[in-house]
């Protein structure tokens, strides 16, 4: 058994589904914001503990997404 073999088990139990977090600004309302950005890009205001995170779910088209996010 070679050693590709052996580590295909691996890749396997692992989900191709990727999520990634978004937060909504509390004092603004707005949504979607990438996780990587500490702050609203609309009022500036930082990430608090008031403000809800959302997990969700992104197809390959991640980094796009990503990148709409941030803009
Ligand atoms: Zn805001
Ligand atoms: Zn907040």
């Amino acid at each position: 058994m070679s050693r590709e073999a052996l580590l295909l088990p691996i890749w396997e139990l692992g989900p191709k589904k990727r999520y990634i977090y978004t937060w909504t600004c509390c004092n603004c309302g707005r949504s979607r914001i990438n996780i990587m950005v500490e702050a609203c890009p609309d009022c500036c205001t930082p990430r608090c503990a008031y403000c809800q995170t959302t997990k969700v779910q992104v197809r390959q088209s991640a980094f796009q997404y990503a990148h709409e996010t941030q803009a």
